[in-house]
């Protein structure tokens, strides 16, 4: 791998701590670890939970109380040894539950990740299933995040996909270009061009500070490879709650070729619940946004609702 050794995230609030020469005051979660990357630090105004970088990654003691769901979106359920079907025409691949970053509010934080592992056993059973059924037409990797995988990894893993041919389509959803631009490196563009196809790669960016020059040509990148780009953001009470910040992420988003896809209400995971924006101030927000952008430049309002086959729109 070509990552290089530059210490790239803070795996505790200690080391955070020790790395800035002050104390922070904040109670380590200890059942959802602490992962901040090191960029995150860099792009923050103030580190402290005000902040919308920080709010995202600094353990809230919030996160102790409130909520109770271990499920929100009832996937733990549906999924098979790595393989998700609960979308019609798309096959989705837990390939990993690693991920660049610890996001406070992650849905998938009590993820049953023991059972599905994509070993070679787990991914033989699932190309098996995906090539049985041709009504799949859109793989799409999720985790933890893809790109936590290794280019080899990567590389085999999309090479045998592309030799399911009814596949049109495979999709990485990843935060790994927000937590780590570098890693959108020539191996991993090598790695992606196995598949012949269209590549849809969906950016989860929150905030318009989490966009600087190196993200810029981080997308830039995939944007040269063919690849469309395109965000999912999820609304956060302190966060992205308001159509000004939204307009700047939309904006923004676009000039560099990014498509604003979904904004995503909450899935309401246990010790999330101080990140829920309620769904009537949503729906306002929203509003506000269409009232101030180009249609393109909003992403529909959406959540997920158990025992749906797609998401449903919130309007
Ligand atoms: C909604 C969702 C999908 C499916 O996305 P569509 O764009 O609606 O096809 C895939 N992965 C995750 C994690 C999702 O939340
Ligand atoms: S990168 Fe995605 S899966 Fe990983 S912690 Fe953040 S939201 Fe969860």
């Amino acid at each position: 791998m070509s990552h290089n050794k530059r210490k790239k995230t803070f795996n505790s609030i200690t080391e955070l701590e020790q790395n800035l020469g002050n104390t922070l005051n904040l109670e380590e979660n200890r059942s959802f670890k602490t992962k901040i990357p090191k960029r995150f630090i860099e792009l923050a105004s103030t580190i402290h939970l005000d902040d919308p970088l920080m709010k995202q990654v600094l353990p809230d003691v919030r996160e102790l109380s409130g909520g109770n769901d271990l499920d929100p979106v009832n996937e733990h359920r549906l999924v098979n040894k790595g393989l998700i079907r609960k979308y019609k025409g798309r096959a989705l691949l837990i390939v990993t539950e690693a991920c660049p970053m610890h996001c406070r509010y992650c849905f998938r934080r009590e993820f049953p990740y023991e059972g599905n592992q994509m070993n070679t056993d787990n991914l033989n059973r699932a190309i098996r299933t995906i090539k049985s059924d041709k009504s799949i037409i859109e793989i799409i990797l999720s985790g933890g995040d893809p790109l936590s995988l290794s280019d080899d990894k990567l590389d085999h893993l999309i090479t045998r996909i592309n030799k399911l041919d009814h596949i049109q389509t495979l999709r990485i959803h990843s935060r790994y270009p927000i937590a780590d631009p570098q890693r959108v490196n020539s191996s991993l563009l090598a790695a992606l061009k196995k598949f012949t196809r269209t590549i849809v790669f969906v950016f989860h960016i929150n905030h318009p500070n989490e966009i600087d020059d190196e993200l810029i040509d981080a997308a830039l990148k995939l944007k040269n490879n063919n690849i469309h780009l395109l965000n999912q953001s999820v609304l956060l009470k302190g966060i992205n709650d308001n159509a000004i910040t939204l307009k700047k992420l939309s904006l923004k988003l676009f000039d560099i070729g990014i498509n604003p896809y979904y904004l995503h209400l909450l899935d309401e995971v246990k010790g999330a619940s101080h990140f829920k924006v309620e769904t009537n101030e949503a729906v306002d927000i929203h509003k506000q946004l269409k009232g101030l952008v180009s249609g393109y430049l909003v992403p529909k309002l959406v959540k997920e609702i158990v025992g749906e086959s797609s998401k449903v729109t919130i309007s």
